[in-house]
């Protein structure tokens, strides 16, 4: 089949490249053509493990645009992949949907053959109905349903294992009103032989948010009780070894440390409470969740004020700068407010993180960045943000540390060592 996908970000360039694997031919649209260049030539315009691989190996099936309403008269199903970054008052921005969708209307103006639109990206339920298909109708003269299909096919993708997860998904959420579309969508997927649900199109809007929220809240429980083991010399990690053991529980996204960042969780869960605020409903325990979130990083200022009370003159390291292990994406990571607290106090920060310093050069070009995770243990204080595998690799002896992840060998080696919940 011949398919469309709009965004060439972390979502539409995995999605893309994995269709083609499938045997699809791709039409990757974007506005940058540089980053449409690096694709055409097999290369990822992202950092993510293995998708240089899967681009390079199903280049003859991919091809590129920057003409959005030519790609839809090509192609017979169409991904949204756009981004829904958060407006100020935690909603989600739908400008770049609401592009998107008024260029498919255009597109669909003189499409004869039946064709789908899947919207990929996070969207609050409702979303699809009230803006995609009426800005589509609107533009194209065409009625959802009968003239062309709709679908909401949320991803749930890792960054760091996104190939992964592409072709080893724990499910495949499929939301649409229209046999037609969900036949079209189950052949796209039926080739994974993964677990794959159907639902309306608002239900299967909310699941993503619903999922994203309970994650978020799973990791925010686990700093709270993490907090408190401290204070009580309790373990935490082997306490939520103990608690993920309950098979009702589970043991993943209970490591405690300084909170979630990246492009979704915040995102996703402010969204969530702005979208039922708008409604009349208030969810006070996701807006508990991004309170803890907000407050642990900061956690680790107060414990190096414990050992150097005025940073003013001081220099101190940042180990990790990257929202996780695995990827150069810096968005909402927790080295975020921590350089921001150091920088308002006085302290000289230098960092280092080994993928994500270009990015975030962009956003602090005056802190020092190091060459390796070594020079920056010579600082007076060294926090560690991001638990990066070479991280572990390190002889820390001497060193006062300040710990959010709980590097092992930092635990073991560190001259004074504190962890954030241990
Ligand atoms: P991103 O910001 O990395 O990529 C979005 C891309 O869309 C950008 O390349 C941008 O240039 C492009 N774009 C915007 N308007 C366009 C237009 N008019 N024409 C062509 N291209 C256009 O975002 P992302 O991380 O890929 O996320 C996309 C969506 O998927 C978001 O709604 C996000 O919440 C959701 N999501 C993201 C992840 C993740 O881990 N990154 C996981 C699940 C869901």
């Amino acid at each position: 089949m011949k398919i469309s996908v709009i965004g060439t970000g972390y979502v539409g360039s995995v999605t893309g490249a994995g269709l083609a694997d499938l045997g699809h031919h791709i039409i990757f649209v974007g506005r940058d053509q540089k980053k449409l260049d690096l694709i055409q030539s097999g290369k990822s315009p992202i950092f993510e493990k293995g998708l240089d691989e899967l681009l390079a190996k199903n280049r003859d099936r991919i091809s590129t645009s920057t003409d959005m309403v030519s790609a839809i008269r090509e192609s017979e199903l169409c991904f949204i992949c756009v981004g829904t970054p958060s407006n100020a008052d935690g909603s989600i921005d739908l400008q770049q949907v609401r592009d998107v969708s008024v260029s498919i209307g255009k597109g669909l103006d003189s499409d004869d053959q039946y064709h789908t639109i899947v919207v990929k990206s996070t969207v609050f339920p409702g979303t699809t109905e009230g803006l995609v298909i009426p800005v589509i109708e609107r533009e194209s003269g065409k009625t959802a349903g009968i003239d062309w299909g709709i679908a909401s096919n949320p991803e749930f993708l890792k960054e760091g294992c996104a190939i992964e997860d592409f072709f080893q998904a724990d499910r495949v959420i499929i939301g649409t009103n229209d046999q037609k579309s969900r036949h079209i969508m189950e052949s796209i997927y039926e080739p994974l032989k993964v677990p794959i649900y159907t639902t309306s199109i608002r239900t299967a809007e909310m699941i993503k948010y619903a999922s994203n929220a309970f994650l978020a809240t799973k990791i925010s429980y686990a700093n709270e009780i993490g907090n408190l083991c401290k204070r009580l010399d309790i373990d935490t990690r082997d306490v939520f070894t103990g608690v993920g053991m309950d098979h009702r529980i589970g043991p993943d996204f209970f490591r405690s440390g300084i909170g979630f960042g990246g492009s979704c969780f915040p995102k996703d869960v402010r969204a969530l409470i702005a979208g039922a605020r708008s409604v009349g409903i208030d969810l006070s325990i996701l807006a508990s969740v991004l309170k803890v979130n907000e407050s642990q990083p900061l956690r680790m200022l107060s414990f190096l004020h414990a050992k150097i009370p005025a940073l003013h003159g001081k220099t101190i390291g940042v180990l990790g700068l990257a929202f996780k292990p695995d990827t150069d994406d810096i968005r909402e990571s927790r080295a975020i407010p921590v350089i921001d607290s150091l920088i308002r106090e006085g302290a000289e920060v230098v960092a280092y993180d080994p993928m994500a310093m270009d990015n975030f050069r962009g956003l602090y070009p005056n802190i020092r960045y190091a060459k390796t995770a070594e020079e920056v243990l010579s600082s007076d204080a060294v926090l560690i943000i991001t638990e990066w595998p070479e991280f572990e690799n390190i002889d820390y002896t001497g060193t006062v540390v300040i710990d959010g992840r709980r590097v092992d060998a930092a635990e073991r080696s560190a001259g004074w060592y504190q962890g954030v919940c241990w």
